[in-house]
């Protein structure tokens, strides 16, 4: 049976309603983080003519399918590549990738470093979930030390990534991070990172109670909520170093880095010489 919406929501031109229901589990925290990233849209006032959202796969990456604008869903790990192969191309639109940690950071984690290095113009949000959830929960590259998931049933003892601090360290120019839960911050903060050139990131951290939180004694959504609102502190401008999460720490938040007036981007490095070549002809 298709959804049937009973009246109009402000949201509802942003939707492709005839792709709701959306597959997301109940108290998942995708719902808000694509929510905050509308919210964004509109207080930035983009044109949606003039934006294009790439997501890879994942929970977070069906984000892209139920957006009324030009989306594209790509394989495992590759939202980067193709975002930065429209950008080249059209350097007019706006290029966004919606995705998770699993598919940005893991098995994408080289496109990630690679593009915030050659400070590539466009915007990452990366919905950072703790652990690979639409495969069933197994342990990535951000899951926290000691956490529980599928593959590390005694506690995870790799040491995690910490995002903010990685892509700073390869170049981001724009780097924050949010919660599913500080929703008009996240918003506040997709608005100015969409009027902004140059490599942007956006990490927020978004509750998988189904497959993470009922592993580590917070069977709902609610109870992650609680957790972050126990122990997120913000922090504008702490050093990205400094923000790695870590079991019984607080979790530092906020905006840490915008040094988007400092670099140019690699698109407007490209523009500029095509410009030069031909003027050179
Ligand atoms: Fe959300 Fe986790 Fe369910 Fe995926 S598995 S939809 S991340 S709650």
């Amino acid at each position: 049976m298709p959804y049937k919406f009973v009246q109009e929501h402000v949201w509802d031109k942003y939707l492709k309603k005839d792709r709701l229901p959306h597959i997301w589990c109940p108290g998942c925290g995708l719902g808000t983080a694509l929510s905050a990233f509308l919210m964004g849209i509109e207080l930035a006032k983009i044109d949606l003519d003039k934006l294009v959202v790439v997501s890879g796969i994942g929970c977070a990456g069906r984000a892209a399918g139920y957006l009324n604008v030009d989306t594209f869903h790509t394989t495992h790990g590759r939202p980067i590549p193709f975002a930065i192969g429209l950008k080249l191309a059209r350097p007019d639109l706006h290029v966004v990738v919606f995705s998770g940690d699993g598919d940005l950071a893991t098995i994408g984690g080289n496109h990630l470093i690679h593009a915030a290095r050659r400070n590539h113009d466009i915007l990452v949000i990366c919905s950072n979930n703790f652990n690979y959830g639409m495969t069933g929960g197994q342990v990535g590259a951000t899951t926290p030390e000691n956490a529980i998931t599928t593959t590390t049933p005694y506690g995870n003892l790799e040491n995690p990534f910490d995002l903010p601090y990685l892509v700073t360290a390869a170049g981001a120019v724009y780097v924050a991070r949010w919660t599913s839960l500080h929703v008009r911050r996240l918003a506040k903060s997709i608005a100015e990172a969409l009027q902004l050139k140059g490599f942007r990131f956006i990490e927020v951290l978004s509750q998988c109670p189904t497959v993470y939180g009922r592993r580590n004694n917070m069977p709902t959504g609610l109870d992650m909520l609680k957790f972050f609102k126990e122990n997120c502190v913000i922090k504008n401008y702490a050093h990205p170093k400094d923000v790695e999460i870590k079991p019984g720490k607080k979790i530092i938040i906020g905006k840490f880095i915008d040094k988007t007036e400092e670099k140019l981007s690699f698109e407007d490095k490209v523009w500029n010489l095509i410009k030069k070549l031909e003027r050179g002809k």
